[in-house]
């Protein structure tokens, strides 16, 4: 083949592509509040949610954001997003698990948490709420599953919310409409590199 048959099929093959983006970019034409599942055992989850508030931050939304899992008191994004008009920030998850080692405890904690998350999801003022590490707290069977669906189905219909957390359960992930399986292919903690400020917390 020549070098400008080589070029024309080069060509010919890139309008046909943009004629299929043009046309599904078409198709999508609707604004709506979305439901976003972030899961996986990869690393990015929460730094990917906390991405998107960055993003509405920018846009003038406002934030909420709730966290069901306190690992860590001293994350980045908690003293920086803190700081910032716009942004509500709740740690509900005190606790947990390992620590309290005590069903009914750890049940009643999440409830309470998930009284002040519903706060929010009535809120219309609130354009993007995260709800970090929510996987968990259904997963161990302290927050119904049916109850939280029930809940983010109520919610404004403009309100987006990013749940992110390992093990989605399936009714959520039906629930959702963007999903996102974050895969573990490597990484450094395993080699022996304690978590890294600005870039693990
Ligand atoms: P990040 O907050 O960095 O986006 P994440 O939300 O995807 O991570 P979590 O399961 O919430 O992951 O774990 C939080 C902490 O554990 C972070 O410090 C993160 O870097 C680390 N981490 C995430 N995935 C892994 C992994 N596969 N192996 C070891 N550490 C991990
Ligand atoms: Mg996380």
């Amino acid at each position: 083949m020549s070098e400008s048959e080589q070029g024309q099929r080069h060509q010919d093959r890139m309008a046909r592509k943009k004629a299929l983006v043009d046309e599904s970019i078409k198709r999508a034409d609707r604004d709506q509040g979305l439901l976003l599942v972030l899961s996986g055992n990869g690393k990015g989850k929460s730094s990917s949610a906390f991405g998107m508030v960055a993003r509405a931050l920018g846009h003038g939304m406002k934030v909420g954001v709730a966290q069901f899992i306190k690992g860590c008191n001293d994350t980045g994004e908690e003293a920086f997003f803190r700081k910032q008009p716009g942004v509500t920030w709740h740690v509900l998850g005190e606790g947990f698990t390992w620590e309290t080692q005590n069903l009914a405890r750890d049940t009643e904690t999440a409830q309470r948490g998930w009284a002040v998350v519903k706060t929010m999801l009535v809120d219309e003022s609130i354009d993007l709420l995260v709800l970090d590490e929510l996987t968990y707290p259904i997963k161990y069977g302290w927050l119904a599953i049916d109850t939280v669906l029930a809940d983010l189905k109520a919610r404004p219909a403009m309100q987006h919310v990013v749940v992110t957390g390992r093990a989605a359960p399936a009714g959520l992930i039906e629930a959702a409409d963007t999903v996102t399986e974050l895969r573990d292919l490597k990484h450094a903690f395993r080699a022996g590199v304690r978590a890294q400020p600005g870039i693990d917390l």
